[in-house]
C-alpha cells in the first residue's frame, strides 16, 4: 500500500495505471475509519483494479463553531485498517496542498445545498462539493463510493456529477450500524454513556415511522408528529429536524404514495447526529 501526500504525485501514478487499462475505485473520507468506511472500501476492492482511499479533514465544510480542530485524527490506526481492507493507495494531502495560498474558486450546487443540513450548516455543502470535485480531478476515479448515512451529501454529489458532466459513477451503499442500530459515525465517540444510550432513539423512531407507513398511515405531518413524540421522551435529545422528502429532489412530501426518504438530525448534548431510511 502506498501513502501519497502530494496531489501531483498521485496524478502521475493514476495516469500510469490508466495507461495500463486499470480501473480506479475511490472512497473519500475524513479518516477516523469505522465499519461504514470499511464497507465502502470492500465494495471498491471487489469492483476495481486499484482502490484509492482519501483521508482529508476538509476545513471548508466545517462551520466556524464546528469541530474542525478536534475532529478525531488517527492516521496510524486508519492506515492499518486501510491496509487490512485492501486499499492500494491512501491519499492524505495537507490542507496547504488542497487549498493553496490565494485559493478562491468554490463549486456550489445551488438547489439542494441550503435545505435540511444546509439550512443549519450554511457553507457545509459548498465545502463538500469543492473538495470532492478537487479529489475527483486528482484521483480520476471510474467509480466513487459514498454512504447513505449522509443521504443529502450523496444526492448533492450525484447532482454535481450530472450537472458538470463528470466522468465518474457514484455508488451509494447502505448505512452500517452498531449492534444496537446506531449508525456508525466518527462523531459517536463524543457521546457520553447516557447520550450514547439515548441516541438509539434516532433509528428506533425511523423504524417506528416505517411501521406506521406500512400500516397504511400516509399523512407525513402525522408521522412526523408521532416521531417527535417518541424522540422527545428521551430527555437528552434535542431535535434539529424530522423530514419526509422525495428521494431525489428532497422536496417535502405531504401524502405518502410513493418512495420517500425520512431524514432526521438530533442533538445529544453537544453532539449532533443524523440518520435516515428510505421507504419504498
Ligand atoms: P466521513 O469520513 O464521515 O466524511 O465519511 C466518508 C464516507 O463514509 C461518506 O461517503 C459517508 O457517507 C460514509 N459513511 C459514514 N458513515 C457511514 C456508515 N455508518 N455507513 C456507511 N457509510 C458511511
Amino acid at each position: 500500500m502506498q501513502i501519497i501526500k502530494e496531489p501531483h504525485k498521485l496524478t502521475a501514478i493514476i495516469k500510469s495505471y490508466k495507461k495500463r487499462g486499470k480501473t480506479i475505485g475511490f472512497v473519500p473520507t475524513m479518516g477516523a475509519l469505522h465499519n461504514g468506511h470499511v464497507s465502502l472500501i470492500k465494495k471498491a476492492r471487489k469492483e476495481n483494479n486499484i482502490v484509492v482511499l482519501s483521508i482529508f479533514v476538509n476545513p471548508t465544510q466545517f462551520g466556524p463553531k464546528e469541530d474542525y480542530k478536534k475532529y478525531p485524527r488517527n492516521f496510524s490506526r486508519d492506515s492499518a485498517i486501510a491496509k487490512k481492507t485492501g486499499v492500494d493507495i491512501i491519499f492524505a494531502p495537507e490542507v496547504k496542498d488542497i487549498y493553496k495560498s490565494g485559493f478562491s474558486t468554490y463549486i456550489e450546487e445551488t438547489n439542494l445545498s441550503h435545505i435540511l443540513e444546509g439550512a443549519i450548516r450554511p457553507d457545509h455543502f459548498r465545502g463538500v462539493t469543492t473538495v470532492v470535485l478537487k479529489l475527483f480531478n486528482t484521483v480520476q476515479p471510474d467509480i466513487s463510493y459514498f454512504g447513505q448515512k449522509d443521504y443529502q451529501q450523496a444526492v448533492i454529489i450525484k447532482k454535481m456529477v450530472k450537472d458538470l458532466n463528470l466522468d465518474t459513477e457514484i455508488k451509494v451503499l447502505p448505512t452500517v450500524r452498531e449492534k444496537d442500530s446506531l449508525a456508525q459515525s466518527s462523531r459517536n465517540i463524543y457521546l457520553n454513556k447516557e447520550e450514547r444510550k439515548s441516541a438509539i432513539v434516532l433509528y428506533s423512531s425511523l423504524i417506528y415511522a416505517k411501521e406506521l407507513i406500512e400500516n397504511g398511515l400516509t399523512d407525513a405531518e402525522e408521522i412526523k408528529k408521532r416521531m417527535r413524540e417518541t424522540i422527545t421522551k428521551e430527555r437528552l435529545a434535542k431535535i434539529d429536524y424530522i423530514e419526509i422528502r422525495e428521494p431525489e429532489t428532497l422536496q417535502p412530501v405531504k401524502k405518502i404514495t410513493r418512495e420517500v426518504v425520512i431524514l432526521l438530525a438530533v442533538k445529544f448534548g453537544k453532539v449532533r447526529l443524523i440518520d435516515n431510511v428510505i421507504m419504498n
